[in-house]
């Protein structure tokens, strides 16, 4: 089959949720039986959003080949359980970067370089894949930002001329609001005939519309939509608001999405697909209802800064027949003096990755208090660097014991950075990223946790790593090094395995759950949790 391409785009609003919306059309192709994948557009300079503050954007995710990638890629991964690379992440900046290195090389051979066609050529070659001879049967493309944004112009100039030269193999959905007000208690149209006015002011006739809507719009609400717009009734879907965004998918397939836009392009529609595991999933949810507390130790009082942890735990603790409750607790207002109130209630904690100072002290504390009272600790990345901290000073006796990252005159740099890591001077896509290989310690939790696993893959994004000088002294003294890198021999997983659950993973375990595969050490450590 030849590639057919469907692209989403925003109106009236951001956050409507169109990752969910992208990310749920790929599943529904996907039950169907068709090759998918699904690539984000974002309309912003950064070359990637690695180096976003997570207060901009939440979180950073990271692919297995190693690309910082916007959280929407989570969502895609989850959804649809494949792996997204990067060239699933593009922004205004790699766009740029890529016409300007070749402008610089000679390649335009002087032609004055403009946004059309130099831009656009450079977004539809992307938007395209061609080259990369991948076999999809549907390329899901998501465009960042807002109908109207001035930036996101050439994304929309390069969709429209895409439209153009695939004709039927390409389907455009346009996502909108319509507010309910609740003086005139009235659901309103208006922004979204607005909405698709504009795409249309840019060329761009939208096949289908989905309407985010907190009340049922009614059929005659979607027929006046449908005449104002240019779209068939069938082409006019609703998103209400729903206890999980898990419940889109089939939320979408109930209302026929997914064949709308087959019946677009030209292909039979034939079956609906049962989605039986997907749906078993949802009965699940549906059914655990017993609350398991669970505390994010970190820095970032924001949803999305911990996006993939905190949809690990609702995924683990609903194979586990429980319903995750997930307190943020600030690292930066625990003391030894509160600690105990600040995690009162608390089945386990996470302590959670981060970047810089800030906090981190609280999280140390924290890692002592779990560590002494027995409560369930999985730490991750900076978490599990925190644990390593907390234990040489309070165990292994070294009182200054610090990451190199934070303190570089310790005489204890229990955490420490990889030579080759120190001559670089460049901030964006520096780190060890993506996914690398983990020996596990047969006996271990880790192994255990992993169904007796003894080679597994987990994904990165640190400069900082386990000292091994110190290895002897912290296996001595409790704390087992029980994941190891077979090239590097870097320390992957420290556990102490006299202790509940206290595991701290040097690597990201949450960017690998996903609906159907919940994590392997998200399922143990709730697991343990809910005990
Ligand atoms: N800041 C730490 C490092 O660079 C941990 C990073 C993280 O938690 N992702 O090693």
């Amino acid at each position: 089959m030849e590639t057919k391409y469907i692209f989403v785009t925003g109106g009236v609003v951001s956050s409507l949720g169109k990752g969910i919306i992208s990310a749920s059309i790929g599943k529904l192709l996907q039950a169907r039986g068709y090759k998918v994948t699904i690539q984000k557009f974002d309309p912003y300079i950064n070359i990637d959003p690695g180096t976003l503050n997570p207060y901009e954007h939440g979180e950073c995710y990271v692919t297995a080949d190693g690309f910082e990638t916007d959280l929407d890629l989570g969502h895609y991964e989850r959804f649809t359980g494949i792996h997204t690379t990067r060239n699933n992440s593009i922004t205004t900046g790699r766009i740029y970067k890529t016409v300007i290195d070749r402008e610089r090389h000679g390649d335009y051979l002087g032609k004055t370089i403009q946004v059309v066609p130099h831009i656009t050529d450079e977004i539809k070659r992307r938007m395209l894949r061609q080259e990369l001879n991948e076999g999809f049967d549907f390329i899901i493309t998501e465009v960042g930002g807002t109908i109207g944004d001035i930036e996101s112009a050439p994304f929309m100039e390069a969709i429209r001329q895409l439209r153009y030269q695939l004709g039927r193999n390409a389907v455009c959905v346009h996502l909108t609001y319509v507010p309910y007000l609740k003086a005139a208690d009235e659901l309103k149209t208006k922004p979204t005939q607005h909405s698709v006015k504009e795409l249309q002011g840019m060329g761009i006739q939208p096949d289908i519309l989905v309407l985010r809507t907190e009340q049922h719009l009614d059929d005659a609400m979607r027929m006046k939509v449908a005449s104002f717009c240019n779209v068939d009734l069938e082409c006019v879907v609703q998103s209400e608001d729903l206890p999980s965004i898990y419940e889109v998918p089939v939320n979408m397939q109930h209302q026929g999405l997914d064949a709308a836009i087959m019946r677009k392009i030209g292909i039979p529609v034939g079956e609906t697909p049962a989605m039986k595991p997907w749906r078993n999933f949802l009965d699940k949810q549906r059914n655990a209802t017993r609350e398991v507390h669970i505390g994010l130790v970190g820095k970032y009082d924001l949803q999305d800064a911990y996006k993939s942890i905190r949809e690990s735990l609702n995924l683990a603790s609903i194979y586990n027949d429980v319903k995750a409750r997930l307190h943020f607790v600030n690292s930066e207002e625990i003391t030894k003096q509160n600690v105990a109130e600040k995690l009162k209630g608390l089945a386990g904690i996470v302590v959670c990755p981060g970047f810089g100072s800030r906090g981190i002290e609280g999280k140390i504390i924290a890692a002592e208090y779990t560590r002494t009272n027995n409560i369930p600790t999985f730490g991750i990345c900076l978490g599990m660097q925190m644990m390593v901290i907390e234990f040489a000073r309070n165990v292994l006796g070294y009182t200054d014991a610090n990451s190199m990252e934070f303190a570089t005159n310790t005489q204890h740099p229990v955490i420490d950075m990889m030579e080759e890591q120190k001559t670089i001077t460049e901030m964006g896509g520096t780190m060890r990223l993506g996914a690398y290989e983990c020996e596990l310690v047969k006996g271990s939790r880790a192994y255990e946790a992993y169904g007796e696993e003894t080679l597994i893959k987990e994904r990165h994004r640190h400069r900082y790593e386990f000292n091994n000088q110190y290895q002897e002294e912290y296996e001595a003294a409790g704390m087992k090094c029980v994941g190891i890198n077979p090239d590097a021999n870097l320390v992957e997983i420290v556990e102490i395995p006299e202790k509940r659950w206290y595991i701290g993973t040097q690597f990201h375990p949450e960017y690998s759950s996903t609906v159907l595969n919940p994590h392997p050490l998200f399922m143990s450590f709730i697991g343990e949790c809910k005990n």
